[in-house]
């Protein structure tokens, strides 16, 4: 049905649900980030900042447009796998019976690990001498990023970003439920590692899983410091090629302390980080 109905649709039909999907899911968790953290509870949630300064309008407008453009971008490669003479040539499927439920959560877990190699490794590529100045600096311009920032690319970037979609499309079988569970989770985490406070307890990232776990200070810091830390849903693969800044764990756990002051004496605790 959901293939009869983008078949139906066309390009334009296939754009406006791609792009403007994309546009729906960062408004929703961008927004809610905003609202809760800058807005309502931005002075007593003041210490969980990893930066003190507040983004100014300029910025959150270039974010934002930005991130609209990106959209679009994504909206074209839809185009592209979509298109009736490409979707046969995939492995997009769409009868959700064509394939157990543990292969449709299985299909979710391995865009997650697949998304997060990717990422990590096109990262330290648009960090090369011949990427960065013409494609990544534009995202690396917003040293203090808001949770606006997640999509905000160079165009050239955001083909670079949005190409994960040509990787799960001809690599394994993908269900658009599947799909959609994903993007929820990507959405969950890009705007988590710009939202520039840091929310995960000590408790969390201190445990065995939760180690691995890339935070919103751990993003932050590649903003501030522009090197290190390129990590997207988990470290291993900072960890493993030793491209966790040096100041990382000092910098959460400073984070995490001024938390924990500040629950057990709200009046003690350092406003300002
Ligand atoms: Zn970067
Ligand atoms: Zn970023």
């Amino acid at each position: 049905m959901f293939e009869e109905f983008l078949l139906s649709k066309g390009m334009v039909g296939t754009f406006a649900i791609a792009a403007g999907g994309n546009f729906l899911r960062y408004c929703l968790f961008a927004s809610l980030g905003y609202l809760l953290f800058y807005i309502i509870m931005k002075q007593r949630w003041q210490h969980m900042k990893v930066q003190s300064a507040a983004p100014g309008r300029k910025q959150l407008l270039r974010e934002f447009l930005l991130s609209v453009m990106a959209f679009c971008i994504f909206g074209l490669e839809a185009i592209i796998v979509f298109h009736p003479a490409i979707l046969p040539y995939t492995q997009f499927y769409f009868d959700i019976h064509q394939h157990s439920m543990a292969w449709l959560g299985c299909s979710i877990l391995l865009m997650i690990v697949i998304h997060d190699a990717y990422f990590y490794w096109m990262h330290r590529l648009l960090h090369s001498r011949l990427l960065y100045r013409t494609t990544h600096a534009t995202h690396h311009t917003f040293n203090n990023p808001s949770p606006w920032a997640g999509y905000a690319f160079h165009p050239i970037e955001a083909i670079f970003e949005g190409g994960i979609i040509f990787v799960f499309a001809f690599d394994f079988p993908v269900h658009p439920l599947a799909l959609f569970v994903f993007v929820l989770w990507s959405s969950f985490f890009v705007v988590g590692g710009h939202l520039g406070y840091e929310v995960y307890p000590k408790w969390l990232t201190n445990s065995k899983v939760g180690f691995y776990l890339n935070t919103s200070t751990n993003h932050n810091m590649h903003h501030k410091y522009y090197r290190g830390n390129y990590a997207l849903y988990f470290r291993w693969w900072d960890i493993g090629f030793n491209t966790t800044h040096k100041e990382y764990y000092k910098t959460l756990e400073e984070i995490q302390q001024r938390t924990a002051s500040m629950k057990q004496n709200p009046q003690s605790a350092a406003l300002n980080p």
